[in-house]
């Protein structure tokens, strides 16, 4: 039995019902629309959480696409960086109250009984459903969530900071756990925007040295003010040559979209490195060479997101001031020409919208 097939706006209200305002996919491709859609109501377990602010995740831009191999609800509310105020509680909450602060993540549920969720793998649960993909998102005034699946957010940390921490700064927090990256490794972070500004940060907290590689001299120079020892601009030099001359990366961590950065970012490991995939192009595929990889002892993982506890990790690091959030205010009004604006690469780092 799987109830989430019946969630969506206008499921499980009450006429006359409450409304409110969101961002809509009605089709895969098409604008997304600005709507009054039914409030939610929290069910058994639910939280309703009052949305205060809300990142802008590429994830976001594939599934208003339709890009992937698995596609998201239609009509699908996006956003999984949603920080707000929980409003009310559904039966059988024990864990919230009302008025707590908290991030609203793209793990949405996972089952909390498989192997996967009882060994610290609920991120591969495969019950899980994603906020805003198969269960509704932040981008609404209003956010139905599972209670025991949101993170508070402690004081001290901006709403407007935890929103892209919550996608964006956990993803890479966990690449770089995963990465096993040390003191004295060399990591090449391939692509700096969204992702990639906080990537370059937790490889600097682990104690390495990082190359950041992008196309855009803007995002290189953030990556620098950031702490990146290396930059390199892979429109005008060869990242693997210069990344071989500083004697090859022992990780290469991939957030660009692209194929072409994948396999850039796998010739510029050093024998024994680990390249780590996290960004996933529309364009599935990447050239491997088997015997390069067996004769190197190459290790190959893909990392996606990363637990609840590992992002609280990341709001700890945050309020202990060791990371940096960049990012840009907007309204919901201008979400088409925001997709747009960041599929073209012009936005320097993550837009979060503001309720
Ligand atoms: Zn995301
Ligand atoms: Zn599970």
């Amino acid at each position: 039995m799987n109830i989430e097939v019946t969630r969506g706006p206008g499921l499980r209200t009450h006429l006359p019902y409450e409304t409110m305002k969101a961002v809509v996919v009605e089709e895969y491709g098409a604008p997304l629309k600005i709507k009054e859609v039914p409030k939610p109501v929290a069910g058994l377990g639910e939280v309703i959480v009052k949305t205060i602010a809300a990142g802008l995740c590429h994830t976001d831009i594939h599934a208003a696409h339709g890009d992937w191999p698995v596609k998201p609800k239609l009509p699908l509310i996006p956003g999984h960086e949603g920080i707000g105020i929980v409003e009310s509680l559904g039966q059988g909450v024990t864990n919230l109250q009302v008025g707590d602060r908290v991030a609203v993540p793209w793990l949405g549920y996972a089952c909390g009984e498989c192997e996967y969720c009882n060994t610290g793998w609920e991120t591969l649960c495969e019950k899980q459903l994603n906020t805003g993909y198969f269960m509704d998102g932040s981008y609404a005034e209003y956010v139905r969530a599972y209670a025991r699946m949101v993170v508070k957010v402690p004081d001290g940390v901006d709403s407007f900071e935890a929103a892209p921490l919550t996608c964006a700064g956990v993803t890479t927090y966990k690449a770089v756990k995963m990465s096993g990256a040390r003191p004295s490794d060399l990591v090449a972070v391939f692509g700096v925007g969204g992702l990639g500004h906080l990537a370059l940060q937790y490889a600097r907290i682990a104690g390495a040295s990082v190359a950041a590689v992008d196309l855009y001299g803007d995002k290189l120079e953030l990556a620098r003010e950031l702490g990146a020892d290396y930059t390199i601009n892979a429109g005008w030099k060869d990242p693997i040559g210069e990344i071989k001359k500083l004697g090859g990366a022992d990780t290469a961590i991939v957030l660009a979209v692209s194929p072409q950065a994948c396999e850039q970012a796998y010739k510029s490991l050093r024998r024994g490195g680990t390249l780590v995939l996290v960004g996933s192009p529309a364009d599935n595929f990447m050239q491997l060479p088997i015997f390069e990889t067996v004769l190197n002892g190459i290790k190959i993982v893909g990392s996606i997101v990363g637990t609840r506890t590992d992002l609280a990790e990341v709001f700890e690091l945050h309020a202990a001031g060791k990371t940096k959030v960049i990012y840009e205010k907007r309204k919901i009004e201008t979400v088409n020409e925001d997709y747009a604006a960041v599929e073209m690469g012009l936005v320097k780092a993550r837009l979060v919208y503001e309720f």
